[in-house]
């Protein structure tokens, strides 16, 4: 298990992590998702011991990266976003040393070996130099390194950076294969490779944790607050008026479409259904209601949402009600 608890990191006047608190159980794969700079690689450095943090703790199975950084960093296995390769190494040379480096007890060091290449698919270039390796070898030999000695928790970052389509789809298939007894943790800046692979997403943005659940769950809390899109028979300022009358809208932006058409978009409060309400009062007032429809939110508008600054509260303040309502039943 691991806990990261109030992490904070600064570059001098910059705050990189500001306050990243979170849990991750055994066995499953974890996303970081976030666009570049939003701290995805600072945060896995910490979390490895490559890199102080500035305030806050890292536990690893219970064990604190700073304090007890060999017995924490035997549970963990890292490929960096750079992976620390020996250019002058052959592949065999490089996993031979790394081996070493991670205590692989000396008569399992070759059948470890022989089994990370197997299965990142490098045995045919073992014995070739690193520095004659394409990109997406050596991307494969940094992920041989990180899963040798198989350690309970494996650390990718941006694990399929310069590979190419089927090589991503291996990468995945092992990453997969990974999680049935390893808790894997991978970051990317894209979307679709977390939902594709994670179980659970972490979406961070500068440096903060934005929201934190499972990929259907979080389409579904968006969808649960979705906005409700009307177009109607009236001028504009005819809509305005009937609107100010419904209960439960908080924010609603009205356009001329056409002439005599006006649309409107509505956001209700607090995860309200307003259609019912916005319905019945356009029919009593007489205004001919053309359409009425829910926006589906995608988890790509979740994200886009969730990753620009202003939008960042949106989510929280949805988690501090979950929150609130959840004590009210206690
Ligand atoms: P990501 O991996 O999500 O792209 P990083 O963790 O690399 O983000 O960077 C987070 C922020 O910290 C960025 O604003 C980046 O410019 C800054 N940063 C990262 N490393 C350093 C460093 N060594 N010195 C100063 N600023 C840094
Ligand atoms: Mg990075």
């Amino acid at each position: 298990m691991i806990e990261v608890k109030n992490l904070v990191k600064k570059y001098g006047n910059h705050t990189a992590i500001n306050r990243l608190s979170f849990r991750m159980e055994k066995g499953k794969i974890y996303g970081f998702l976030g666009p570049n700079g939003a701290g995805k690689s600072t945060t896995m450095n910490i979390m490895t011991g490559y890199l102080g943090a500035t305030e806050g703790q890292v536990l690893i199975n219970g064990h604190d990266i700073l304090k007890e950084p060999e017995e924490a960093k035997k549970h963990i296995g890292y490929l960096p976003e750079l992976p620390p390769l020996y250019m002058d190494m052959t592949v065999s040379e490089y996993l031979e040393f790394a081996a070493e480096l991670k205590g692989v007890p000396k008569e399992k060091r070759k059948s470890s070996i022989e089994e990370v290449m197997k299965l990142t698919k490098i045995l045919e270039v073992k014995r070739r130099l690193i520095k004659n390796l394409s990109k997406g070898y050596r991307q494969r030999v940094g992920l041989a390194q990180a899963i040798l000695g198989f350690p309970d928790i494996i650390i990718l970052d941006e694990p399929t950076v310069g590979l190419d389509p089927k090589q991503i789809i291996e990468i995945r298939e092992l990453i997969r294969s990974l999680a049935k007894k390893h808790t894997v943790i991978l970051s990317s800046h894209i979307l679709a490779e977390v939902r594709e692979v994670c179980d659970y997403i972490l979406i961070i943005s500068k440096g903060k944790l934005v929201a934190s659940d499972t990929p259907d769950n979080l389409e579904h809390r968006m969808n649960s607050s979705e906005a409700v899109e009307i177009e109607t028979k009236a001028e504009a300022s005819r809509v305005r008026e009937v609107l100010k009358d419904i209960q439960d809208i908080k924010e609603s932006s009205v356009k001329k479409q056409t002439d005599g058409i006006t649309y409107a978009r509505l956001l209700p409060r607090d995860g309200k259904d307003i259609r019912e309400n916005v319905f019945l009062a356009f029919a009593e007032q007489k205004v001919p209601l053309l359409t009425l429809k829910t926006e589906h939110v995608s988890l790509e508008t979740v994200f886009m949402e969730l990753t620009q600054n202003e939008n960042i509260t949106k989510l929280q303040e949805m988690e501090e009600r979950e929150e609130t309502e959840y004590a009210g039943d206690l």
